[in-house]
């Protein structure tokens, strides 16, 4: 498979559009499946940011109640879901846009909204997916360099410079709060200060993957309260990260209903599945569950980032379910080491980080074997 065609019929690299020819697929780190069937069950998987708790048992209930509908296509519109999100953020359902997952929506905003010739701002070691859904459309990513390791927020997103950024030809800006793979955030203030200085043309995307773990008293912003003042904000959400739902591929975007209805248009059918509504529906009423497992990941949080600094790494501040952690120049060979012993981590080679691990915040039980294993390979 890795020898050239020689065909020239058979070359569809050349044949792809600009922006395919310049794209690298989404790397998920490892190949678990191989390393699922090569642990079992003692892999320790804390390499993608997944729920150790597990969704609302009342999300698995729903879900099986609809195995007996698999032959009917779901509702195109998935209704009920968006009824129950309105109702969760005090807006409109019209202000609504469900995705097979948030990845999905990223991809759309920037086919819908920029092209060839245009360009779209985002910071260094943002989310990995700003730039493939840029580059995709043909449009121009202007890459903004993040904080300094000194800075209040240590390699955060750099507001001031992301605004200097915008030029007549920027269509969008994606920023991450909290950002994926550093963990850091920015506040309140700081996201009205911005949006005042961005043009009303240009659509700024509040990826919030992560906010529902954020903590209360931590002023990371969230764009809800601002939707109203700034019809060019939006934000993005996943049921993937504290609903503990990754499997089922679900996600949605809030922003004006203008906005929607223009992204209605090339959403993909039924792109969520009849199981996967019904889940998430009764998902989002169990908010005892949310909070539970958003509390117990918050005091995991603190305790692994404690133990990992108490063992001479630095580690970035976090609002998240993981942790960014500096391992130095021998990072490569410690990640391979804890793969040997079942320990998966995501390297960050692919941020710009190569020298840093991150690592999701697991239950009490999984953060304890992590301290071990490490424990024995940095000794
Ligand atoms: C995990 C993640 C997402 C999305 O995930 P989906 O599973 O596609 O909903 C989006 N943004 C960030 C920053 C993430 O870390």
């Amino acid at each position: 498979m890795s020898v050239a065609p020689v065909d020239p019929s058979l070359d569809f690299e050349s044949r792809a559009t600009p922006g395919i020819r310049r794209l690298r697929p989404y790397d998920p780190g490892h190949d678990l499946v191989a390393l699922r069937q090569r642990f079992g069950t003692d892999l320790l998987e804390l390499g993608s940011n997944e729920n150790p708790y597990g969704p609302s048992p009342a999300a698995r209930d729903a879900m099986l109640g609809q195995l007996d509908a698999l032959h009917r296509y779901p509702d195109p519109l998935g209704a009920g879901l968006k009824r129950a999100l309105a109702a969760t953020h005090g807006v409109d359902p019209a202000q609504i846009l469900l995705g097979n997952g948030s990845h999905e929506l990223l991809m759309q905003l920037a086919q819908v909204f920029a092209g060839a010739g245009d360009e779209v701002v985002f910071s260094q070691h943002g989310f990995a997916v700003f730039a493939i859904a840029t580059r995709a459309t043909g449009a121009t990513a202007r890459i903004v360099d993040a904080l300094p390791r000194d800075a209040a927020m240590p390699l955060g997103h750099d507001l001031d410079a992301i605004a200097d950024a915008i030029t007549p030809a920027t269509r969008l800006v994606y920023l991450a709060n909290p950002n994926n793979p550093t963990g850091t955030w920015f506040g309140r203030v700081a996201l009205e200060a911005f949006m005042t200085r961005v043009p009303t043309g240009v659509i700024v995307v509040m990826d919030e993957a992560y906010a529902e773990m954020a903590d209360t008293d931590a002023d990371c912003a969230c764009a809800l309260p601002q939707l109203a003042t700034h019809p060019n904000l939006l934000l993005t959400r996943t049921f993937s990260k504290a609903y503990g739902l990754a499997g089922l591929r679900v996600g949605y975007l809030v922003g004006a209903s203008g906005l929607v209805a223009v992204m209605e248009r090339i959403r993909e059918s039924f792109n969520v599945n009849g199981p996967a509504l019904a889940a998430c529906e009764a998902a989002l009423g169990d908010t005892a569950h949310l909070q539970w497992a958003s509390e117990r990941n918050a005091e995991q949080r603190t305790a692994l980032t404690d133990a990992l600094r108490a063992r001479g790494l630095a580690v970035l501040p976090s609002q998240t379910n993981f942790v960014l952690a500096e391992f130095g120049p021998g990072t490569a060979g410690i990640e391979t080491a804890l793969i040997e012993r079942g320990v998966v981590l995501r390297p960050m080679g692919g941020y710009g980080l190569s020298e840093w691990l991150r690592i999701t915040v697991g239950s009490a039980d999984e953060n304890r074997r992590l301290l071990a294993v490490l424990d024995e390979v940095l000794a």
